[in-house]
């Protein structure tokens, strides 16, 4: 949409208020809100702002920065009131020398995807978000999941039902094309999965999906979080991500009738760059220290670096392949939770995939068993390793791996390490429930 059809549709949609959001390199939305008459010079100029009070943006002395609507983001915030009228438009930040900022998870994100497609590789990718509803209030000590309900379950009745449908259609309204949303396995916890797209749109959906899970959560008086693990023992909230490449055809690369599991010899070592910076991705896609208590044997969440077909145990699963959509042909990285930043995430993902093509890796056997029922010798024999255990292993990894460091970019990698360090290191100093019921009376 060009900046008059812009202008237009914001008067046809009688909106007083523009939201124009970025994100930080943290992942939070951050927003700046202009009434409607600023726009038009907002598009012409770029609006201004101080960029040393964002977390981890640019230090006081080069602090000037400016935001760049992308008009085609331009949605309706459907929770807005009629009288109060509000739009959302995504930005790029740029800098004083009239450059994409560097801190800009989102141009980081571009720049991944612009070197790919210097070998004509077009990223794509469709992420499925998971989340817990749990009634507001119930309090962060023991938050009370909203219903009783599992896996596909149907039931009539269900509150659930309803706060999802609120959601989807919030969702389609802002351009969110939803396939499908279900309820998944633990009690209150719910899956929504959207269209396929290329990965800037894809970041853009999850963003949108978050606030709006929230949004809509809120007026049915619960509270969603896309904590990763949020309650012991359940399953945890992943954000698996279905990736591909294509050709600028619109051909899907990742397609081979002949090839095992129907993949292509570019697919494979995609997915053996993928299993090569399993380590140091981990850091990225899974990015809190609640992240690593998802990432535990038992609960379909990933432990091992290794791929399969079918074994949801395994790092990357390939769906199975559907007779006549070929272009449907994906593999499925299961380790990212919706924790992430998933701009960073997609980075980082598309530049270890594109490490395995450049240097045309080669893909470990696939494994067919259950590998949470390997034993420790069993795991040495067949030579697979190990997902970093805790948030302090995974930053480890990312300070030793060049692919993943060089996607994020220096600034980037700075700003994420220090501060995650910090985090880690202010939980691993803390004394918990668990030690004192374990240590204190037999110590
Ligand atoms: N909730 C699981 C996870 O943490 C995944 C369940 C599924 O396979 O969809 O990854
Ligand atoms: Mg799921």
């Amino acid at each position: 949409m060009d900046e008059k059809e812009l202008l237009e549709r914001v008067a046809e949609d009688e909106v007083q208020f523009i939201s124009l959001q970025f994100t930080d390199i943290m992942g939070t939305v951050k927003s700046v809100s202009i009434p409607v008459h600023r726009l038009e010079e907002a598009l012409n100029r770029g609006v201004w702002f101080d960029g040393s009070s964002i977390e981890g943006f640019a230090r006081i002395f080069e602090a000037d920065m400016f935001l760049k609507p992308d008009p085609d983001s331009y949605t309706v915030l459907p929770w807005s009131q009629p009288e109060r009228r509000r739009a959302r438009i995504i930005c790029d930040v740029y800098g004083t020398d009239g450059n994409p900022f560097k801190g800009d998870p989102r141009s980081v994100l571009k720049r991944a995807v612009d070197r790919a497609a210097e070998m004509g590789m077009h990223f794509n990718c469709g992420p499925e978000v998971e989340f817990f509803l749990f009634d507001n209030g119930s309090g962060i000590t023991e938050p009370v999941p909203h219903d009783v309900a599992g896996y596909f379950d149907f039931s009539p009745r269900d509150r659930a039902q309803v706060v999802r449908s609120d959601i989807v259609k919030a969702l389609m309204s802002m351009k969110v094309d939803v396939e499908a949303s279900h309820h998944e396995v633990a009690i209150g916890q719910h899956e929504i999965d959207f269209e396929y797209a290329n990965a800037v749109t894809s970041a853009d959906n999850v963003m949108t999906v978050k606030y709006t899970v929230k949004a809509v959560a809120q007026s049915h008086n619960l509270m969603a979080t896309f904590m990763p693990k949020p309650l012991f023992g359940v399953n945890g909230s992943g954000m698996h991500v279905h990736q591909s490449l294509q050709d600028g055809s619109g051909n899907n690369l990742f397609y081979n009738p002949d090839g095992q599991f129907r993949l292509s010899e570019s697919a494979r070592q995609f997915v053996a760059g993928q299993l090569k910076h399993a380590p140091a991705l981990a850091a990225i896609v899974a990015p809190t220290v609640n992240s690593y208590k998802r990432l535990v044997p038992g609960y379909e969440a990933p432990v091992y670096i290794c791929w399969a077909q079918i074994n949801r145990s395994a790092l990357i699963r390939i769906p199975r392949y559907s007779p006549g959509r070929e272009q449907s042909t994906r593999v499925e990285l299961r380790c990212p939770d919706p924790s992430c930043n998933p701009y960073l995430a997609f980075a980082v993902m598309l530049e270890a995939g594109m490490d395995g093509i450049r240097n045309k890796l080669e893909v470990p056997d696939p494994v067919s068993d259950d590998v949470y029922e390997y034993s420790p010798s069993k795991l040495v024999e067949e030579g697979i390793e190990t997902l970093p255990g805790t948030l302090g292993d995974a930053l480890e990894e990312l300070g030793k791996d060049d692919v993943i460091r060089g996607a994020l970019g220096e600034h980037v990698y700075e700003v994420f390490h220090r501060a995650k360090s910090t985090e880690w290191d202010e939980y691993r100093v803390q004394v918990s429930q668990w030690e004192r019921q374990r240590y204190l009376e037999i110590l």
